[in-house]
Parts: structure tokens; C-alpha cells; sequence
């Protein structure tokens, strides 16, 4: 990594800075749980028939708005999150490398596919929040980051020189777009659940924790995690 060649670092949350055990716990086992109460069926039933009803929407702004979810499912969906709050967790390193960037005068913006209300939750139960200059949901911007025309309408509202930025990701479809795009630097998070396997990219350079960024140099005051 130089870093004399990088002003603006673009940050996913969930699977990036954010461990998505939460949100696979969440849409995969929770949600499941209560749909299968109120249609009397199995929760294997259910998390069956809402696997195929997420993946109707995936790489879209609807699989994401929680509001959406709660109509389409009957459930109240923010009241569910917020119950399970406590399984909201970051990721090691993530704030040693936010003050990384910080002291070396980087831009930094979260940018997020996340629902408004989904964002106030976890920001709300982790300290990250007063690390960004800006955080951007994509309903701001209209598309969802799988879109190359996100990048470009992005890049119009924060005035960044993607000849100078980095973005990572968890998810390669999204660094692809921007990617196309022209964004320089593409990292791609390869362990975003704690709880499931590395996975590495074959097209992008792969992370596993976020103190492979920060030079060997200015990790002495970094604790083991
Ligand atoms: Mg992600």
C-alpha cells in the first residue's frame, strides 16, 4: 500500500467494518424464527421460502430497506434488529485503522448500502460514527453500489478524485462497479463473518483484518486482539 497516493478511503459497514454474523443471524435464523410463528410453518419452511424471496431483490435498494421487509413480511423488522442488538459487533482493527487514516489526513466516508434505520442501529451500539467525514446510504444516491453509475453520482456528491481514493468491500460485485468506474485502490475484505471461512477474491487484493493496511512501521502501538 502507498499511501502517498491515496486522499479518500470509501468504506463499506457491514461484512467490512462490522462483523456480519449479525446480519447473517439476522435475515437467516431471527427473521426466519418469527415469520415461521405467524405463518405456521417450520422455521426451515420459512427461512426456505425468504431465501428465495431475498434473492428476487438482491443487488437491489430493496433488499436492503428494512421498511420494505416489514410490509412485505408483516414483522416489525427495526423492532427485530434492534433486539438483537447485542450481536452487533466491529471488527478487530477497524478503529486502529480509522485513526490510521484520520492522523494521516485521509478523507473517509462510510458508504453503505444499509437502510437509514439499520444504520442507527449499529451505529448507535458502536463507537465508528465520529471516525467519518461523511456516511452516505445509497438510498442518498439513488442505486445500490452494485451499480458502476453509483460511483459516478457518488463521486459528484463527495468530490473526490478517484484516481486517488480506495475503497474496500466485502462484496466483489460492488468493487467491480467501482472498479469500472476508475476508483484506483479496490480491496476486498475476505472475512467478513466471524463465523464462516476466509474467502479469498481472485480479481482484487484480499484483507483479512484491517491492520494489513497500516504499515508495519506504525503498528507497534497497536495491541494483539
Ligand atoms: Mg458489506
Amino acid at each position: 500500500m502507498d499511501w502517498s497516493k491515496i486522499d479518500t478511503v470509501l468504506l463499506d459497514m457491514d461484512g467490512t467494518l462490522l462483523d456480519k454474523h449479525f446480519d447473517d443471524y439476522f435475515w437467516e435464523q431471527y427473521v426466519p424464527e418469527h415469520y415461521s410463528l405467524e405463518h405456521d410453518l417450520t422455521v426451515e419452511e420459512a427461512r426456505k421460502e425468504l431465501l428465495r424471496r431475498y434473492r428476487q431483490v438482491e443487488d437491489t435498494l430493496e433488499w436492503t430497506d428494512l421498511d420494505y421487509w416489514s410490509v412485505q413480511l408483516g414483522l416489525d423488522l427495526p423492532d427485530l434488529k434492534a433486539r438483537l442488538a447485542h450481536l452487533i459487533d466491529v471488527h478487530p482493527f477497524v478503529v486502529d485503522f480509522l485513526r490510521f487514516c484520520r492522523g494521516r489526513g485521509k478523507h473517509i466516508h462510510l458508504v453503505t448500502n444499509a437502510h437509514w434505520k439499520t444504520l442507527g442501529i449499529k451505529l448507535a451500539k458502536t463507537e465508528i460514527g465520529s471516525l467519518f467525514d461523511r456516511i452516505v446510504c445509497a438510498e442518498e444516491v439513488g442505486l445500490a453500489k452494485e451499480e458502476v453509475l453509483f460511483w459516478q453520482r457518488l463521486e459528484e456528491m463527495l468530490k473526490f478524485d478517484r484516481t486517488r481514493t480506495l475503497l474496500a468491500d466485502d462484496t466483489e460485485k460492488v468493487l467491480f462497479a467501482a472498479d469500472r468506474h476508475g476508483i484506483a485502490q479496490l480491496i476486498f475484505v475476505a472475512r467478513p463473518s466471524s463465523r464462516k471461512p476466509l474467502t479469498f477474491s481472485r480479481r482484487y487484493p484480499s484483507i483479512e483484518y484491517f491492520i494489513e493496511l497500516i504499515p508495519e512501521s506504525e503498528r507497534r502501538n497497536i495491541r494483539e486482539k
